[in-house]
């Protein structure tokens, strides 16, 4: 789960970490109201939406002048602000972060992730401030800093040094050493304490007065770490999530959405991997990743139907299953049951697998649905991929 960069800096104010006097603002109005009370020499005008690459996009401005940022308050609340990580559809702005303004010496990038090899939480740190660090990585990657934190002993001061060292503070701002280290262990309190997946501060700023600040902050949570936190939950905001993502979610279903024609429906994380890979093999884009778990149920299949048909982009469903916990014949029932409910107009390949697999697809057969029925992975990828329209050519080293 995804917060906004104003919930982000609570958090970050809550475990000392020090950020700009700020407030999220919603009308035109309140925003003139906070300039009045702010009072500050340069006010910052920041959109808020759950995506970066917001100032290059238009949704970050400055002024100096308290009597403008009512105005662009008014000019950014309700624009739909496309950046590189919002999709060609952009994001509508519904709030904004007023806030007072920052003079910058220097801007450096901090993040702290889980390592997926080590299972170890990693600060990743960088002189190259307020840039994408993935570019950074991409053209310089010795200017990108790693230090591991092993979760066992906990955040130490010398991890601190070793970052402060390795982005030459002591050179930059020799004054700003000791607050950094100290902010690294606020921050790794943070990420343990609230079982966060990834917090990123870009650009983490030193001021013309050599203070460290937060200019811009970014906290993703691990989903199975949000029942401990109602503070977190109460922090979710619906608007910035995919309909249909929250649909699946009420179900229990993992559903990623995507850009493909064909709908995927299939027990097991794995197995949804390899379906997509399949598509694609067979010159075909999945509109998503649907998982419906080990345990799949007539509701369950029921309710991903659903989903999978109210994506307009869908032509095709590809219903791939492995009988092992769940029997394959409750699936077909599962699909004829929803085929009832939902009125399928598009072509259905069904493949079917494992316990009681003959039983389902003899179901299905019988149903008098128009779905295709196959037992082979790759005949049935390419039968859904004939009906739909191959979408794509077939990569050359495939
Ligand atoms: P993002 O583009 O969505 O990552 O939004 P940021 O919060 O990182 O803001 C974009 C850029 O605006 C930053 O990299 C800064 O250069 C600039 N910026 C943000 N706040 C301030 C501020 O208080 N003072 C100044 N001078 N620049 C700021
Ligand atoms: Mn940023």
């Amino acid at each position: 789960m995804n917060i906004h960069e104003f919930q982000a800096k609570h958090l970050f104010a809550q475990f000392n970490v020090p950020v700009p006097r700020g407030k999220e603002i919603k009308t035109p109005l309140a925003a003139e109201k906070w300039a009045a009370a702010l009072n500050t020499p340069v006010f910052v005008v920041k959109a808020q939406i759950h995506a970066g690459g917001r100032g290059k996009a238009g949704g970050v401005k400055i002024t100096k002048d308290r009597a403008q940022v009512p105005v662009l308050a008014k000019e950014i609340l309700g624009k739909t602000l496309v950046t590189h990580q919002t999709g060609p559809k952009g994001r509508k702005v519904r709030r904004l972060l007023i806030e007072e303004g920052a003079g910058i010496a220097k801007e450096l990038y901090l993040s702290l992730l889980v390592d997926r090899e080590t299972g170890w939480p990693v600060f990743i740190a960088s002189t190259e401030g307020g840039m994408e660090i993935e570019e950074v990585a991409a053209h310089t990657p010795e200017k990108i800093i790693k230090e591991p934190i092993d979760p066992a002993v906990g955040f130490q001061g010398y991890n601190g040094r070793n970052v402060a060292f390795a982005l030459g503070l002591n050179t930059i701002e020799p004054a700003v050493i000791n607050p950094f280290v100290q902010m690294l262990g606020n921050l790794y309190r943070l990420f343990m304490e609230k079982n966060a997946a990834l917090l990123e501060i870009n650009p983490l700023v030193i001021t013309t007065d050599k203070k460290l600040i937060a200019l811009d902050g970014k906290v993703s949570f691990d989903d199975n770490g949000l029942f401990r936190h109602e503070d977190v939950q109460a922090m979710r905001d619906l608007h910035e999530e995919e309909p249909l993502e929250i649909e699946a979610s009420k179900n229990n279903l993992n559903y990623v959405k995507l850009d493909g024609n064909i709908g995927c429906m299939v027990n097991g994380a794995g197995l949804a991997m390899a379906t997509m890979d399949v598509i694609k093999l067979a010159g075909s884009e999945p509109a998503n990743f649907l998982d419906v778990g080990g345990g799949a149920t007539k509701e369950t299949v029921a309710a991903g139907f659903r989903i999978l048909l109210k994506d307009r982009n869908v032509k095709g469903v590809f219903i791939n299953i492995f009988g092992g916990i769940v029997r394959c014949e409750r699936i077909a029932h599962g699909v004829i049951e929803a085929a009832k409910e939902v009125n399928i107009k598009i072509p259905v390949v069904v493949r079917l697998q494992g316990t009681n697999a003959e039983e389902g697809r003899t179901l299905l057969k019988e149903s008098g649905l128009k779905v295709d029925v196959a037992t082979d992975l790759w005949e049935a990828a390419q039968k859904i991929v004939a009906v739909t329209g191959k979408k794509r050519a077939k990569a050359a080293n495939a």
